[in-house]
C-alpha cells in the first residue's frame, strides 16, 4: 500500500487504537512495592492522647518551624488549624453533640493526630518528576528534598492524604512535611513528637513490632489497667499505666492505600477522625505506574505516527520547492511572454 496521506492517517488511527486498546485489555498494575526490611514507623493511639500538643511544640522546636497564629491573628501563641508550610504536625479534635465522653462517637470527642504516614507505596514519590521525594530503601522514611525540588507541586496534588504543603506566602516557597525527623534518627534519637509525649499516644518503634503492639492492645479487655510504652516501643522507658479502652477492630494502615508505616488505633471511627477508609488495600501508584509502563510498551505507535508525520510534512515541503520551479500551467511565464 503506498503511503499517501489518506493512508498514513489510516495506519495512524489503527496503531493508537490498537494500542489503546490493547492498553484497555492488558494493562496490568505494577507489583505493590513491599515493607522496606528495616522500616521503622509510629503507632498513634487515639485513645492514649491528651490532647495537649507537647508534640506539635516538639516538632516545631525540632524542625526549626516559626509559630502559626492563622486561627486567631491576634493570639499569643502557636494557633495553626492545618498542617502548613510552618506546621508538619497538629493534633486536631472531633466533638459531637455534647462531647462529654471522651472516646465516643456520639455526645464524645476525639483527638486525631496528623502528619506524613510514610506510605509503602507513596503516590509523592511516584509522581515527582525529579526524585525531590524519595523513599528510603532500608528504613521507609519519605523524605523530601528541597535542593532538588522544581516547585511542580504534584506531590501536594497526587497524596491522598492532603500532607505536603508548598509555602505560598513565601516569595521563594518550598515544599513542607514530615520527614519523620530523619536528622535526629541519623544521630541515634527517636521522632521528637514520640519523644515528648507524655502517655505513649505517639510511639516510635519498628513497624514490624508496633503491629505486634497494636495486635496486643486489640486483645486487651476494656476497662482493665494495663501499660503502654512510651517514646521508643521496647527501649525501657518507664511505661504510661491507663485503662484500656474499646478499641475499633482495626488499625489503620496496615492495609490501607498499600499500608503506610504511621498507623493509627482509635475507639471513634476513622473517617470521623479525618482518614479516608473508602480506599482501595493497593497504592494509587501500582495502577498510574501499570498504565504508564504499558504506554512505554507500546511505543511503536506514537513512533509509527511520528514517522508518517515526518514523512508527509517532508512531501509537502518537497511537492511546494517543486511548484515553485515550475511555471504555472494556466498562466504563460514571463520569459515567454517577453
Ligand atoms: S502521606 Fe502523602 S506525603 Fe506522606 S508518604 Fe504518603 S503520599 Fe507521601
Ligand atoms: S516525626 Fe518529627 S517531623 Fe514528623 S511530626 Fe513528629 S516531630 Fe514532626
Ligand atoms: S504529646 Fe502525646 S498526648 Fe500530647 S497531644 Fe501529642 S500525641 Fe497527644
Amino acid at each position: 500500500m503506498a503511503l499517501n496521506r489518506r493512508n498514513f492517517l489510516k495506519l495512524s488511527a489503527g496503531g493508537v487504537g490498537g494500542a489503546l486498546c490493547a492498553e484497555q485489555a492488558g494493562a496490568a498494575p505494577r507489583e505493590p512495592k513491599k515493607l522496606p526490611s528495616k522500616a521503622v514507623g509510629m503507632l498513634y493511639d487515639s485513645t492514649l492522647c491528651i490532647g495537649c500538643k507537647a508534640c506539635m511544640s516538639a516538632c516545631k522546636e525540632a524542625n526549626g518551624m516559626p509559630p502559626e497564629t492563622t486561627g486567631q491573628p491576634t493570639a499569643m501563641w502557636d494557633t495553626p488549624l492545618e498542617t502548613s508550610g510552618k506546621t508538619l504536625n497538629i493534633i486536631k479534635l472531633y466533638r459531637n453533640g455534647s462531647a462529654d465522653h471522651k472516646d465516643q462517637e456520639i455526645n464524645g470527642y476525639a483527638f486525631m493526630k496528623r502528619h506524613c504516614l510514610h506510605c509503602v507505596d507513596p503516590s509523592c514519590v511516584s509522581v515527582c518528576p525529579v526524585s525531590a521525594m524519595t523513599k528510603d530503601p532500608l528504613t521507609g522514611i519519605v523524605e523530601h528534598h528541597a535542593d532538588r525540588c522544581i516547585g511542580c507541586r504534584y506531590c501536594v496534588m497526587s497524596c491522598p492524604f492532603g500532607i505536603p504543603k508548598y509555602e505560598y506566602d513565601e516569595a521563594f516557597g518550598q515544599i513542607q512535611k514530615c520527614q519523620f525527623c530523619a536528622h535526629l534518627q541519623a544521630k541515634g534519637q527517636i521522632p521528637a513528637c514520640c519523644d515528648v509525649c507524655p502517655t505513649g499516644a505517639s510511639l516510635f518503634g519498628a513497624v514490624s513490632d508496633l503491629k505486634q503492639e497494636a495486635q496486643r492492645r486489640l486483645e486487651m479487655q476494656p476497662g482493665k489497667d494495663y501499660e503502654f510504652s512510651r517514646g521508643q516501643l521496647g527501649a525501657g522507658r518507664p511505661g504510661h499505666v491507663a485503662h484500656a479502652p474499646k478499641y475499633l477492630k482495626n488499625v489503620y494502615g496496615l492495609k490501607e492505600l498499600g499500608g503506610t508505616q504511621v498507623m493509627y488505633m482509635s475507639a471513634v471511627p476513622f473517617d470521623k477522625l479525618g482518614l479516608p477508609t473508602h480506599v482501595p488495600d493497593f497504592g494509587y501508584p501500582t495502577v498510574s505506574e501499570g498504565i504508564q509502563h504499558m504506554l512505554y510498551k507500546w511505543m511503536l505507535a506514537p513512533a509509527v505516527l511520528l514517522t508518517g508525520l515526518a514523512y508527509v510534512v517532508k512531501k509537502n515541503t518537497d511537492d511546494a520547492n517543486h511548484d515553485d520551479h515550475q511555471p504555472a500551467p494556466d498562466k504563460p511565464s514571463r520569459k515567454r511572454k517577453s
